[in-house]
């Protein structure tokens, strides 16, 4: 059997209390809610309930089996409530004021020799941060948390990914989600975190990413999306967007295991939509609004494609989707084709092989390719409506869109 040497409990925030096993209860009133509920000192009730307890439960007034600090069988319990256990509950006790709250562990505020976990030294509280007890603060990878008032000592380096309160440790939701990076907030371990953390290191790290991002952020203040792993995607990332084009429902699902030109792509579906106004568009069929039609929609979606695949440099040489032997042209097609198929929209054959006769015109181009006539000219078969005012504004937002990217 195992031999307990603290507890500690945290309140709602974090902050640790370092508790002694003397900690027996909150009152030595046995009809009170708080009878044997231990309540982070060690006092007179504790005394009195140890007492109450020694000889009537042998579960928990059984504490040891001996009373000699230098023996092994200190501390361990042994079967039989004797003076010993007495004489071991009198250390505990005494050493007992030492702990409480902002302290977690023996050791690290000067606790007497006397107690037998005075070396201790335990740093590890609240969903295993490392507990400073001299700034009373946890330190936890990226960031210091505060746990007085349920706050991190600085702005999250990842921005807005749990909600606007940067400063907020694990959207105040401590007894469910931790944040073992100080990063972002999670509920559990594994490939989602792991994924958290390469989107985090992409958009940190990788020029792709940031650039794109500062695209989208003078694109508009007001769009605002959501970027997360989601492992029960399937088998794809995706740009999410709901039909009425709600700030809150923009997302970027990312499968674990992507890497930063994946989030390139799924950015740059965002930025697409941004700069059409965030009508969605581009990834909803049928159409959003009156005076769009589906081959609107598709001429979108083919184009919001290649310029995803483009800019994330995914057919280039070297690029992630590019097969050996194949040209970028023909790697970007391949690809567009093959996200835009599933939709099934009116004139896609002939909108692909129109726009890829024109890339292979352009010959061996450096990427990112110029695929500049699908970005310049609308379509044939863009509907043009004058005299409808819906109509018109979806061109105009069409045309504005395609040719500022
Ligand atoms: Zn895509």
């Amino acid at each position: 059997m195992g031999c307990m040497l603290e507890r500690a409990w945290n309140e709602p925030y974090g902050t640790p209390h370092g508790m002694s096993p003397a900690d027996f209860s909150g009152t030595s009133d046995d009809t009170n809610d708080h009878y044997l509920v231990p309540d982070g000192d060690a006092d007179a009730d504790d005394s009195f309930v140890y007492l109450d307890l020694f000889g009537v439960s042998a579960a928990l007034s059984d504490m040891t089996g001996s009373s000699d600090p230098g023996d092994g069988e200190y501390g361990r319990p042994n079967g039989t409530v004797d003076s010993d256990d007495y004489f071991y509950f009198l250390d505990q006790y005494s050493a007992a004021a030492n702990l409480g709250r902002n302290v977690l562990s023996a050791g690290h505020d000067g606790a007497t020799a006397s107690h037998r976990a005075g070396n201790l030294r335990n740093r590890r509280g609240l969903a295993g941060y490392e507990w400073d007890p001299h700034v009373r603060r946890y330190h936890v990878r990226n960031r210091v948390l505060y746990p007085e008032i349920g706050r991190w000592t600085r702005r999250d380096p990842m921005g807005y990914v749990d909600g606007m309160g940067v400063y907020e440790h694990a959207q105040s939701a401590t007894a469910t989600l931790a944040d073992p990076y100080g990063l972002f907030a999670a509920s559990r371990p594994g490939d989602n975190w792991a994924c958290e953390y390469t989107l985090y290191r992409c958009r940190q790290d990788d020029p792709a990413v940031r650039q794109i991002q500062e695209s989208l952020d003078a694109c508009s203040p007001g769009f605002v999306y959501n970027i997360r792993c989601a492992s029960d995607v399937n088998g794809f990332s995706y740009y999410n967007c709901s039909a009425n084009g709600k700030a809150s429902e923009r997302e970027i699902l990312i499968l674990p295991g992507s890497t930063c030109d994946v989030l390139v792509h799924e950015l740059s579906h965002a930025l697409d939509d941004c700069r059409s106004g965030g009508d969605c568009s581009h990834t909803t069929d049928p159409p959003t609004h009156p005076g769009e039609d589906r081959p609107t929609n598709c001429n979108k979606k083919v184009c919001t494609e290649l310029r995803a695949y483009n800019r994330a440099g995914q057919c280039c040489t070297g690029g992630s989707r590019r097969l050996p032997g194949e040209t970028a042209c023909e790697c970007l097609f391949r690809q567009a084709r093959r996200s835009v198929e599933p939709d099934n929209c009116r004139g896609l054959p002939m909108l692909l092989e129109s726009a890829r006769k024109r890339c292979v015109s352009l010959g061996d181009s450096p990427c990112p390719l110029e695929i500049g006539q699908c970005i310049r000219q609308p379509f044939p078969w863009n509907p043009r409506r004058s005299g409808d005012a819906a109509g018109t504004t979806a061109s105009g937002a069409l045309n504005g869109t395609l040719r500022g990217a």
